[in-house]
């Protein structure tokens, strides 16, 4: 909240700051603020009160009018906020703002060290040339940041799979979408396979008080984007996997994007996940193969 105390400080400032600008570069409209008060008394004490909004709406028009012909948008005396949605307060009818769920995911991150991976791996420093298959890779590069770009629109079904061996750059493929949405203000919260089912059973079977894993539960299913890395590394059972089918089902159902890597051809998952969730996986989601030498070798 200490954050959202100090953005709504920078708003003020930023808004202050542009209307002094206007006010230095048209004088009349600093004379119309001025005047505001002043003929707001006059039309109380003329018993018109009625008149007063009408009064204002005028002033504003005569203003916007100005500022226009003076080159300035016409909200440019307006508070500017980063979240128009909660007015940067966090907060929105009473519930958190998608803005403060995305910085709480920020903060989630930074404690899984997550940020500094993200620094290093990101579409910037993506070396296409250290792919052995290029032609291939800078299609699939292409369809990721045709991905990022699209996120949240209609045509953007929202799922990836990310299959490929060890080493090939899947991971890094999902670290540069994930820093992007991150970055458009998406909660992210990123995983390998067996954190995930690591907090789904601390969480669900295990019934930990763990106040910061039953958070984290609670995020796995509704945060907008879930990174899963590495699927089937981790050690399956079938409790794993209707844990699985549960939570990809509910985030498909739900609309929530999620991006799968994994070493695992299709045939492979269906022998360790079971016909459900596979059939579940190829019918939402965009299979990427990632193919090439371990490019890891290479940097
Ligand atoms: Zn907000």
């Amino acid at each position: 909240m200490r954050e959202y105390d100090e953005l709504q400080r920078l708003d003020r400032q930023e808004r202050d700051a542009r209307v002094e600008e206007v006010y230095q570069s048209v004088p009349k409209i600093r004379e119309i603020d001025e005047n505001r008060g002043v003929l707001a008394l006059s039309i109380v004490r003329e018993g018109r009160e009625a008149d007063i909004k009408e009064a204002f709406a005028e002033i504003k028009k005569e203003k916007q009018d100005l500022l226009k012909k003076a080159g300035f948008p016409s909200d440019y005396m307006e508070m500017r906020y980063r979240c128009p949605d909660c007015m940067d307060t966090g907060y929105a009818d009473g519930k958190k703002c998608h803005c403060l769920i995305a910085r709480e995911n920020k903060i989630l991150y930074a404690q899984s060290n997550i940020e500094n991976i993200l620094k290093k791996e990101n579409f910037n420093t993506l070396d296409e040339s250290l792919y052995s298959e290029q032609e291939h890779m800078s299609k699939v590069v292409a369809y990721c940041k045709k991905f990022v770009r699209e996120f949240g629109s209609e045509s953007q079904k929202g799922n990836l799979l990310f299959t490929g061996s060890t080493g090939a750059g899947k991971t890094f493929l999902c670290n540069c979408i994930a820093k992007e949405l991150m970055e458009q203000n998406h909660s992210v919260i990123y995983l390998s396979a067996i954190e995930l089912f690591d907090i789904m059973a601390q969480s669900k079977v295990r019934h930990t008080e763990d106040v910061m894993i039953n958070e984290l539960y609670d995020r796995i299913f509704d945060c907008d984007v879930l990174v899963i890395d590495d699927l089937g590394s981790e050690l399956t059972n079938s409790l794993t996997n209707s844990n699985l089918f549960f939570l990809l089902n509910h985030r498909i159902l739900s609309g929530r994007a999620t991006l799968i890597s994994t070493n695992l051809g299709i045939d492979a998952l269906r022998d360790v996940y079971t016909e459900r969730v596979t059939s579940r996986i190829m019918s939402s989601y965009d299979i990427i193969p990632v193919i090439g030498r371990d490019i890891r070798l290479h940097s």
